[in-house]
């Protein structure tokens, strides 16, 4: 039986409910806004493997984490499903009680039938795949290794004939890139069942050479569709929901939109983010987390590490996105790739 939950509440009053594991920090694409070629080339440094959390140490966490609260884990990365019998870790994190949503978002590159129904089997509930556009000089250019559209779609079919009626396939939009490419994506997932997340690009890490003239807004995207489809907006499903959801009047579904810099979400934000090596991040763009590993395999017990955790949110008074300015965006940032989206 698992301990009972004592929710805990940030500097901020926020409470903290959703943790983002990410299970490598390795990845099969090199998209430009995330893993740039240019710097994670042949040369580049991973992580080792006996630096990496072991399933075991990450069942742990979780089964701490869920008695500050959390009650949502997602799967990311690095691309989660280069990870070995991930299905394995899916199947402990879902036999811990509190828990009663495990997603995953991948780059659907490996996506099979079979591991999709595996992944469904240990008890996944949701999955969201990336996806940018479905022209492949477009999309091939974005993931930086020219991966065909046709094998993401396979996936997101896969996925489908696996159970997962309504995949979130996440599009981060880029001025001058594939901006073009939203009306063709709002259309071919329109009726489907999936639900098409439309990202601003963010400053996340510091290696992608971010700058605000390469946002396009929410709002011109929201524009976009609605002139073509008309749109109307629909409550969140839970207050700390970060997507603005917005369905098509004619029924054809429903589309996102994260406007996490036009319109941040900082006052809702209650998720904690862990690293593949070991460290807790309270925020997306911290510049660093704290070291839960090597308490963990020098024996903390797990009250001494929940006194850890606790203690790390209690304290916690990120807001990176309410207070980006020019000067925030060169400060020194965690990579996306090891703390996941
Ligand atoms: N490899 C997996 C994938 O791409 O789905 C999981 C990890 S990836 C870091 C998680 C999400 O972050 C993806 O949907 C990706 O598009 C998004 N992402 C990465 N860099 C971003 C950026 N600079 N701005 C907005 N979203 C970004
Ligand atoms: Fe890999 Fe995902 Fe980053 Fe693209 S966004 S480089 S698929 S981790
Ligand atoms: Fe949460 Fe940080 Fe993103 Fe704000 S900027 S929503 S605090 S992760």
């Amino acid at each position: 039986m698992d301990q009972p939950i004592q929710p805990i509440v940030d500097a901020l009053s926020r409470p903290l409910k959703d943790l983002r594991i990410s299970v490598t920090d390795r990845c099969n694409f090199r998209c430009t806004y995330c893993m740039p070629k240019e710097i994670f080339g042949s040369n580049y440094s991973f992580l080792p493997h006996e630096k990496i959390l072991t399933f075991e140490e990450i069942e742990r966490l979780v089964r701490i984490f869920s008695q500050l609260g959390v009650e949502k884990i997602r799967i990311t990365g690095g691309e989660p499903l280069l990870r070995k019998d991930l299905e394995e870790l899916i199947h402990k994190i879902a036999l811990v009680d509190t828990i009663r949503d495990i997603a995953l978002t991948t780059n659907a590159s490996m996506l099979t039938l079979q591991r999709a129904q595996r992944l469904r089997e240990a008890g996944l509930k949701r999955l969201t795949v990336s996806l940018d556009s479905l022209q492949d000089n477009i999309f091939g250019s974005m993931n930086g290794v020219r991966f065909p559209v046709q094998r993401v779609l396979q996936g997101i079919q896969a996925a489908k004939e696996a159970g997962f009626t309504s995949v979130k396939v996440n599009m981060v939009v880029q001025k001058g890139k594939n901006d073009n490419a939203i009306i063709e994506m709002a259309e071919y997932f329109r009726g489907t069942g999936h639900v098409l997340r439309l990202i601003e690009y963010m400053d996340v890490g510091t290696t992608n050479g971010w700058s605000l003239q390469d946002v396009v807004s929410a709002n011109e995207i929201l524009l976009k569709i609605s002139s073509r489809w008309p749109l109307e907006p629909i409550p969140a499903r839970s207050p700390n929901d970060v997507a603005k959801r917005y369905r098509y009047l004619d029924g054809e579904g429903e589309i996102g939109l994260i406007t996490s810099v036009t319109n941040p979400f900082c006052h809702g934000c209650s998720r904690a983010r862990l690293s593949s090596d070991g460290k807790v991040y309270t925020c997306l763009f911290a510049a660093d987390g704290l070291d839960i590993k090597t308490p963990m395999r020098e024996g903390a017990s797990d009250k001494e590490i929940k006194e850890i955790l606790c203690s790390l949110w209690q304290h916690r008074r990120d807001r990176y996105s309410e207070i980006r300015t020019d000067a925030t965006v060169a400060l020194p940032k965690v990579e996306m790739s090891r703390i996941g989206g």
